[in-house]
C-alpha cells in the first residue's frame, strides 16, 4: 500500500485550511411567501417545496 514517506508537520497540516474558505451562499425566493431560501431546498417559513408541503411549520 502506498504510504506518506514521512509525518508532514502540524504547520504544514495546518497550512491545509488555508483553502477553507468561506463562500456566500446563494439565495432565491420561495415563490409562496417570498422569505429567501436556499435552491433545492424546502423553504423554512412555509414549510413548501414545489407546491408541497413538505415540513409542518407549527405557528403560533
Ligand atoms: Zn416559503
Amino acid at each position: 500500500m502506498p504510504n506518506p514517506k514521512h509525518k508532514h508537520s502540524k504547520s504544514r497540516r495546518d497550512k491545509r485550511a488555508a483553502h477553507f474558505k468561506i463562500v456566500r451562499r446563494s439565495l432565491s425566493l420561495c415563490p409562496r411567501c417570498r422569505h429567501p431560501k436556499l435552491p433545492h431546498h424546502a423553504c423554512g417559513n412555509c414549510g413548501y417545496y414545489r407546491d408541497l408541503q413538505v415540513i409542518r411549520i407549527e405557528e403560533e
